[in-house]
């Protein structure tokens, strides 16, 4: 579309460039041979006249546009007689038959013409237009073909992984991304798809499983309360000693109940981020036997809390979420540990952090469970105990506290040996130790 303009151009230049050159040169001694290379290089058509007509170089001898042609003579006449300095003119030549451009220039006593053919007449230009023809018209097929390929290479697995994705988005269950392509990226994508299917999947089993165990662990108190308080009012109520061991039940499944209520709660808060930390200094020691006061009614079950440090610390830390943590784990401790009943809490210090570690003797907890436990409602036994205390949702708690706080925190466990939890904590002031009174 563009090649006559381009073509002009570069032709109007050429020219431009060969007067300048040849008005430079004029004086050389050799300027034949100059303007003879001048006027092969740029094809262009040269002829220098003085005002008397009288030809001081040409080139006309070859077969140059504009030779013999009276048009052009014509107009470099014109030129010659008029007072003009520049000559800028198209024309068409009468003996090829097509559009020229001249170009011509006053100097003194001498006049500078060049002049070319504005058309490219050469044949193998044709034939490089039309060949530009095709070759456009092939790549531009090429082109097509490759990225219809390529599209149908992309956009089928995305389609198939967005068809999965609804379905996975209605909560069905086989919603599966099998990606059959070699993109990279999309069978990252599918593979992520499939992990998130799968912990949706579970945490959906998990929900259940809770609503199950929560219905039933609310129903049950609520069940025993209500027979309780029957036998309280109908049956015992004038025998002290019964009424009393009814009375106590009803205390102790008011109070089951009341954990339970108050961990969800805990946990929904938590998770809504209402909860904000408010850090303080904490003798780690003295917090810890405070709290191991709490569970002193299991030793009459023959529960033994082993805790023999001498030394405390300061650490820094939101003390309901702290007494919260060490609560938990003690409790599960209590709940999980082995025959021998035996539950220990143990320091580590290293330069400045203190590793508080909860050790029972129980069964232990399997490699593949150690992450899981965290996840809320998950229990290694799924069979319900009454005897042991929980929610499913005791280790989400203190996982969301810990994390909160940024302490680390983990599992070292041997089957069948025992399981510790621990956690880390900066210690304040680390110098500063105090002694045991
Ligand atoms: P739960 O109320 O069931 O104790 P947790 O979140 O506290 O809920 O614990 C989740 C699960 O992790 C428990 O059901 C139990 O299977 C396992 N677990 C927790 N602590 C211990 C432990 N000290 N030893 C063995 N297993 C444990």
């Amino acid at each position: 579309m563009f090649f006559n303009t381009y073509y002009k151009i570069n032709r109007t230049n050429a020219l431009e460039q060969t007067v300048s050159q040849i008005e430079k040169n004029i004086k050389e001694k050799n300027y034949d041979k100059l303007f003879n290379d001048l006027s092969m290089n740029n094809e262009v058509c040269i002829q220098i006249v003085d005002k008397n007509k009288l030809v001081y170089y040409s080139d006309y001898y070859k077969s140059c546009a504009g030779k013999d042609d009276t048009g052009l003579k014509n107009i470099k006449e014109d030129f010659m007689k008029s007072d003009e300095k520049y000559l800028k003119l198209e024309f068409i030549n009468n003996m090829y038959n097509n559009k020229s451009l001249v170009y011509g220039k006053k100097l003194d006593n001498i006049y500078i013409f060049a002049n070319t053919s504005l058309e490219p007449m050469d044949k193998s230009i044709q034939l490089l237009k039309k060949q530009f023809i095709y070759v456009a018209i092939t790549v531009l097929l090429l082109s097509f073909i490759i990225s219809y390929y390529f599209a149908r290479r992309i956009a089928e697995p995305i389609l198939s992984i967005s068809k999965e994705a609804k379905k996975l988005g209605n909560k069905s269950k086989d919603a599966k991304f099998v990606c059959n392509t070699e993109v990279y990226e999309l069978k990252e994508l599918s593979n992520t798809l499939n992990e998130a299917a799968k912990e949706l999947s579970k945490t959906d089993e998990l929900r259940r499983e809770f609503l199950a165990n929560v219905s039933h662990d609310l129903k049950t108190p609520l069940t025993m309360i209500e027979a309780y308080a029957a036998s309280a009012r109908d049956l015992n109520y004038n025998n002290k000693k019964k009424r009393e061991r009814d009375l106590n039940i009803i205390i102790d499944e008011a109070e089951r109940l009341n954990m339970l209520v108050n961990d969800i709660l805990l946990l929904s808060k938590i998770e809504n981020e209402e909860s904000k930390l408010e850090i303080e200094d904490i003798d780690i020691k003295d917090f810890i036997n405070t709290i191991l006061e709490r569970f002193a009614i299991y030793k009459n079950d023959g529960y033994e809390f082993i805790f023999n440090e001498k030394d405390t610390y300061i650490i820094e830390a939101d003390k309901k979420g702290l007494e919260r943590v060490i609560y938990n784990l003690i409790n599960n401790a209590i709940n999980y540990t082995g025959s021998d009943k035996k539950v220990e809490i143990k320091f580590e210090k290293n330069r400045n952090n203190l590793t508080i570690k909860i050790i029972d003797t129980g069964k232990g907890i399997e490699e593949k469970n150690k992450k899981l436990v965290w996840n809320k409602y998950f229990r290694i036994n799924k069979r319900h105990r009454r005897e042991v205390r929980g929610t499913g949702l005791g280790l989400s708690i203190v996982k969301e506290i810990l994390e909160e706080h940024k302490f680390e925190y983990g599992i070292d466990s041997k089957i069948n040996k025992g399981t510790c939890f621990w956690f880390k904590c900066k210690i304040k002031n680390n110098n500063k130790k105090f002694p045991i009174l």
